[in-house]
């Protein structure tokens, strides 16, 4: 097949992140089961709602240019979920289990971000702006979720993944607040409150 403009070439990207989202929406729940951490586990429940959202949102952008839904195999998440898959499978000690599962999440999200962004701009440029709204929707949805992934490593796992003093997760199971570093006053080190784990900027730049 020959792609002969820009427009058959975002037609041929849809089909590819339709795959990547499919895939994703089928390994999530693995991940959210492997994670330890009760807010990791929620944030990856709620990406993956907000997942099964994106996928039907993917079916209006097809229908609004007019074709019918297709899906072609994303190798590049093919990928990724195989890395993810890998750490998986390694002993490790919680948070350092959740630090590994967060690093992974991530990389889907900046892949999916690259490629909205990408079809995105494609889709405005074709004069396509419905689908081009759509998508734009789903781009600021993957980056709100790479943005909660940095402030849940930053402000709570790498920190426990890095000292490993065994007290990560006690009580949390409960989804109590017990883990706030800042009341127990233990790690007045590692999470000063002026810091605030928010080293976020520069995240967003596909937008
Ligand atoms: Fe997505
Ligand atoms: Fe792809
Ligand atoms: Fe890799
Ligand atoms: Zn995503």
């Amino acid at each position: 097949m020959k792609i002969d403009s820009l427009r058959t070439l975002l037609e041929e990207e849809l089909k590819d992140i339709y795959s990547a989202e499919r895939q994703l929406l089928k390994a999530m729940p693995k991940m959210a089961k492997k994670a330890t951490s009760q807010e990791l586990k929620r944030a990856l429940q709620e990406h993956m709602q907000v997942t099964e959202r994106q996928v039907e949102r993917l079916e209006d952008v097809f229908e609004a240019l007019g074709k019918p839904v297709k899906s072609k195999t994303c190798e590049a998440m093919q990928g990724l979920l195989e890395e993810a898959k890998g750490i998986m499978e390694e002993e490790a000690d919680d948070a350092v289990m959740d630090a590994g599962i967060i690093a992974a999440a991530q990389k889907v999200e900046h892949y999916e971000m690259a490629s909205y962004g990408t079809v995105r701009t494609w889709a405005r440029l074709c004069g396509e702006d419905e689908a081009a709204n759509l998508l734009q929707e789903t781009l600021d949805e993957e980056g709100y979720a790479d943005k909660h992934l940095t402030e849940l490593a930053e402000s709570l796992i790498n920190p426990e993944a890095q000292d490993g003093d065994g007290d990560y997760n006690q009580g949390g199971r409960s989804g109590g607040t017990s883990r706030s570093k800042s009341s127990s006053g233990k790690k007045s080190s590692s999470s000063k409150k002026s810091g605030g784990g928010k080293r976020t900027g520069g995240k967003n730049s596909s937008r």
